[in-house]
């Protein structure tokens, strides 16, 4: 049976002040009865120090947005794995559609970076999705395929991996994919995994879902038997549907 882990996004947003508020009140709402699935927050950098202390003690695990693949030198604004180690992350998410859109990440950076983070003791919270034009294209499993074969190219396990399927149309956009159309790839995920890892691998990794999760379609997202819990953006950034999505 895999426990549902749900992560929280904060993307860009939260300063210092907002983020002992809103850690904070997950902790008041977590006191009260073990959470039914288990709980990563990912802030800015800027907040990781803070969140490492206010966590620590609770069922709040740490995770960070971004990392660099090199150990150290001259890569102005980049943030190491090691760095993240030292402010407590146990997470880190890497590939996630902002960061292959915006600031042209390819899967060969994300293999990179993936492979670093694993040897550094990091866990990667590993993105995959396809965008509208493919999946109208129905091109979506081979985006996914790809994706896949190429981010985890060279890595031997996935036990310290979280694969987050996030089809870049649902994030940000409050448009969801059904149950239904995130469970297909889902399970489709898991068959490929279980060809390239075998069935005791594939059958124990995380694949959360990703794209606009909110407390009202948590649920029934949650109850599908490929689907092992959410990556989740606007919804985390408020304690209350956070919450509600960890109670699913
Ligand atoms: C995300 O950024 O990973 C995400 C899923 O965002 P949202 O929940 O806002 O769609």
């Amino acid at each position: 049976m895999r426990r549902k882990v749900v992560a929280g996004n904060w993307k860009m947003n939260n300063d210092i002040n907002a983020t002992v508020d809103l850690i904070s009140a997950l902790k008041a709402g977590l006191k009260s009865s073990e959470p039914k699935s288990d709980v990563i927050i990912c802030p800015p950098f800027t907040s990781l120090e803070t969140a490492k202390e206010l966590v620590k003690n609770s069922n709040i695990k740490l995770g960070a947005q971004n990392m660099h693949f090199e150990e150290n030198g001259a890569f102005t604004g980049e943030i190491s794995a090691a760095m993240l180690r030292s402010t407590g992350c146990e997470y880190v998410i890497l590939g996630h559609s902002e960061r292959r859109t915006i600031f042209q990440e390819s899967d060969e950076l994300i293999n990179k970076k993936i492979k670093k983070a694993l040897s550094s003791g990091l866990k990667p919270i590993f993105c995959i999705g396809e965008t509208l034009e493919e999946r109208e294209s129905s091109i979506t499993f081979d985006v996914i395929t790809r994706q896949i074969q190429k981010g985890l190219e060279g890595i031997s396990s996935l036990e310290s991996i979280i694969i987050a399927y996030e089809p870049v149309w649902a994030i940000g956009t409050g448009k969801t994919a059904s149950p239904a159309q995130a469970e297909e790839v889902h399970s489709f995920i898991r068959n490929l995994l279980t060809k390239m890892y075998g069935e005791k691998e594939a059958q124990s990794v995380i694949i959360q879902y990703g794209g606009s999760v909110k407390a009202d379609n948590a649920s029934e997202l949650l109850n599908m038997p490929n689907i092992d819990g959410a990556l989740v953006g606007g919804a985390c950034l408020k304690a209350d549907s956070f919450l509600a999505i960890i109670n699913y």
